[in-house]
C-alpha cells in the first residue's frame, strides 16, 4: 500500500458563497464576490503518493509570488474582491519536497485535478515529470479565455508541455471510467466534473482508499450534506458527483481527502473514513490503524 503524505502548500481564505453555493443564475456570481462572511483560513494542500513504481504528486500547491504586485490581474474581479493567499516561500511545494529528501527529478507523474492558481502555483519546481492534465481543462484555461475565467496562463512555466488524460471504459464502482498511472493498476485518475466542467481526482485503491479529491468540494461535510460550491458552472453536474463519491464510500472503505479541507491531513493520519451509514445518511468514523 503506498505511503501519501499532505503537503501544505499555504493558506486561502474565500468567501462563505464560494464555499457553499447561494442563490442560482447570476446571483451566484454577486455572492461569491459581495458575500459578507469570509472563511476561515483555509490549507492549500498538494499530495505525494510513494508508489514503488516511482513518486506521484497530486496537484503542486500555491507560490509565494502571489504577493508580488501584479501577480494576480487587478482587473479581475475574483482577485480584486473574493479571494486572500498567505504562502511563504519555504511552503512552496519545492522546498517542501527537499526537506522530505526528494528531489523534483525523483518525482515520476504529476497530475493537476485542475488549473486554478493554487494547483497549478508550484508546476515551477516539478521540472521533468511526466504531467497528467485533463485536455478539455487545459483548453478552457488558456489565452485570454481562461484568464477571464480566473485562471493564470500566463504565469505557467514556458517548458510546461502536459499529457492528456485519457480515460479508458473501465469502471470504478459508480465512475465508469478510469485511467491508470501505475502498471498494477492501483493509482486511478477518474473524472469528477463539477467544480471545473473537467476536473479531475486520484484514486489509491487500497485498504482503506484514498481519494485525493482537489476541489470536488471545499470540505468533507459539503459532500456528506450535497452542497455544491459557488464556482461550479453547472450545478447538476457537480451534485452527480458528489453523489457518485458517496456511493464510492458505500462500496470500499475511503478517505476523502480535499484541497482545503483543514481536516483532511488528520483524516489521512487516521484513515477516517467517509461510511455510508442508514440510508441517504453519511458519517465519519475512524479505522483503527
Ligand atoms: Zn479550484
Amino acid at each position: 500500500m503506498p505511503a501519501i503524505h499532505a503537503i501544505r502548500t499555504g493558506l486561502v481564505k474565500v468567501r462563505r458563497a464560494q464555499m457553499e453555493s447561494r442563490g442560482t443564475g447570476a446571483a451566484r456570481i454577486a455572492h461569491m464576490l459581495f458575500d459578507e462572511e469570509w472563511s476561515e483560513w483555509l490549507p492549500i494542500y498538494a499530495w505525494v503518493i510513494e508508489h514503488d513504481e516511482g513518486l506521484i504528486v497530486v496537484d503542486t500547491g500555491e507560490t509565494s509570488r502571489v504577493h508580488e504586485k501584479g501577480y494576480h490581474p487587478s482587473w479581475h474581479p475574483f482577485y480584486r474582491r473574493a479571494v486572500n493567499f498567505s504562502v511563504h516561500p519555504e511552503e512552496e511545494i519545492g522546498p517542501q519536497l527537499r526537506a522530505r529528501g526528494i528531489a523534483a527529478r525523483d518525482v515520476r507523474q504529476v497530475v493537476l485535478t485542475h488549473l486554478h492558481t493554487d494547483h497549478a502555483g508550484g508546476l515551477i519546481h516539478l521540472t521533468g515529470s511526466k504531467m497528467w492534465v485533463a485536455s478539455e481543462e487545459l483548453r478552457r484555461a488558456s489565452g485570454f479565455g481562461g484568464r477571464v475565467q480566473g485562471y493564470l496562463p500566463h504565469r505557467w512555466p514556458k517548458w510546461w508541455q502536459p499529457e492528456s488524460v485519457r480515460f479508458e471504459d473501465r469502471p470504478l464502482g459508480p465512475f465508469q471510467q478510469c485511467m491508470s498511472l501505475t502498471k498494477r493498476g492501483d493509482v486511478l485518475v477518474i473524472p469528477t466534473p463539477g467544480h471545473t466542467p473537467h476536473h479531475i481526482s486520484v484514486v489509491v485503491c487500497g485498504s482503506p482508499s484514498y481519494l485525493i479529491a482537489g476541489d470536488t468540494s471545499y470540505n468533507q461535510r459539503l459532500l456528506v450534506e450535497g452542497k455544491v460550491d459557488g464556482v461550479s458552472p453547472d450545478v447538476e453536474v457537480s451534485r452527480q458527483t458528489l453523489t457518485r463519491i458517496r456511493a464510492l464510500a458505500k462500496e470500499r472503505p475511503l478517505v476523502y481527502l480535499p484541497s482545503h479541507d483543514p481536516e483532511s491531513e488528520q483524516r489521512l493520519v487516521r484513515n477516517s473514513l467517509l461510511e455510508e451509514k442508514t440510508g441517504e445518511i453519511l458519517s465519519v468514523t475512524e479505522l483503527a490503524s
